[in-house]
């Protein structure tokens, strides 16, 4: 499997993938904004594309739809639930499909709603799995909900479902919030080393060459994915008395995702 991400280089900063299958050429766009950019990227290495893949039903995930499906004919595959919102979608999707491409690559479907009701991840199984998630996990963060979100969801996804991948899983959002997201992890958790060293190389690179992290990785920085941690349930409770001396998991997943709204 050939992963190629495409920086759009935007205000939002959005990354597009391109999966290939090595054998044959054939690719699956992951969430297109900018068409002509995806087009070019395929051509200078020699995919063609024939399937796209709209994570959920935002439009920076699903404006170069028409200008992909325009040049290729591409298949358009989305979650059932977001179908309609989206518009010309060939395939609806649920939780276990199996997308495949060319004659090498596999991706499982997982349904991970919580950043809209209706968003799906793809899971590439292997050696070197790559989990390509859209708004749900970040880089060291997770997706808001401010957009037909449930935090409460989410946090069932993060917890039943991307916690439990393996820690060698490839993590590739819909985003490059890194830098950001690892100084609002530091700021709960200020003796996070893991953490600080990750924030001095994201702030030395350019965010088209940031790093690419791996789940296991995520469970050290990631604060979303540390709700048990002491010093994070403490530094919580500071702002929010409320939840009490030993907060449930979901109680500081939830209270962690609102602080960032305004953090
Ligand atoms: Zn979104
Ligand atoms: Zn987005």
């Amino acid at each position: 499997m050939l992963i190629e991400r495409i920086w759009a280089a935007n205000p939002l900063r959005n990354f597009h993938y391109l999966v290939a299958c090595a054998q044959t050429g054939e690719a699956l766009i992951v969430d297109p904004l900018d068409a002509s950019q995806c087009l070019a990227v395929a051509r200078a290495r020699g995919f063609s594309i024939t399937q796209i893949l709209n994570t959920h039903e935002h439009r920076d995930h699903t404006d170069g739809n028409g200008g992909v499906v325009a040049a290729t004919g591409s298949k358009v595959l989305a979650h059932a639930g977001a179908a309609g919102v989206i518009g010309s979608v060939d395939r609806g999707l649920v939780r276990g499909d199996v997308i495949k491409v060319g004659r090498t690559v596999e991706l499982e479907v997982l349904d991970t709603p919580g950043h809209t009701r209706s968003h799906v991840c793809l899971l590439a199984h292997g050696d070197s799995p790559a989990l390509f998630c859209g708004d749900t996990l970040f880089n060291a963060g997770a997706g808001n909900c401010h957009n037909g979100g449930d935090p409460g969801l989410l946090y069932e996804t993060f917890v039943n479902q991307l916690a439990r991948l393996p820690d060698s899983t490839r993590v590739f959002p819909g985003h490059e919030y890194m830098a950001r997201n690892l100084a609002f992890t530091l700021d709960r958790e200020p003796g996070n080393v893991d953490a600080a060293k990750a924030l001095a190389t994201a702030k030395a690179v350019k965010p088209e060459d940031a790093r690419v992290t791996t789940l296991g990785e995520e469970k050290r920085v990631n604060a979303f994915l540390r709700l048990q941690n002491p010093e994070v349930v403490a530094r919580l409770r500071e702002r929010f008395p409320e939840i009490g001396e030993k907060p449930d998991a979901r109680t500081v997943f939830v209270k962690l995702r609102e602080l960032r709204n305004s953090w």
